[in-house]
């Protein structure tokens, strides 16, 4: 997981390490706390093993409830870069992913869907789109309707 560090919400200013869980000083100044026992089990290194290949031999219950974080820094491309304290695995997780994963109530309802409801409040401000933009996204609609 390396990310490229790109606007000042997905920068890291500050990690306080409290070792069964750290908080993360986000350079906007938002803050995020994770706890020591999800990072670790979000840990997708070769090792661990990743989700998006289907090979991923860490698993929940290998690791110890008081796991405990032993070093943080910021990496090289912005990373959170973890040692784990009893077997010193390391860890590592882009700054951009991490920020989508807080779980605080503010960034729970910024990444909320907000669908756009067709009522009377679109009069005036329907949406629009030209007739190739609608053949470019819907070309099977607009073939059964040439018919
Ligand atoms: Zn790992």
């Amino acid at each position: 997981m390396s990310g490229v560090a790109s606007t000042p919400r997905h920068r890291i200013a500050h990690i306080d390490n409290a070792g069964n869980h750290l908080v993360i000083h986000w350079q906007d100044g938002h803050r995020s706390r994770f706890d020591a026992l999800w990072l670790r089990y979000a840990c997708e290194c070769a090792s661990c093993g990743t989700y998006h290949s289907a090979i991923r031999s860490l698993r929940l219950v290998d690791i110890p409830e008081d796991i405990r974080i032993a070093s943080t820094r910021v990496g090289e491309h912005g990373t959170l870069d973890i040692i784990w304290s009893g077997d010193g695995h390391a860890s590592s997780y882009a700054d951009e992913w991490l920020r989508n994963r807080c779980n605080s109530a503010a960034e729970r309802d910024r990444r909320r869907f907000r669908p756009v409801l067709w009522d009377n409040g679109l009069e005036g401000h329907a949406p629009r789109r030209t007739m190739p933009h609608a053949w470019r996204t819907a070309p099977h609609i607009w073939r059964y309707w040439r018919r």
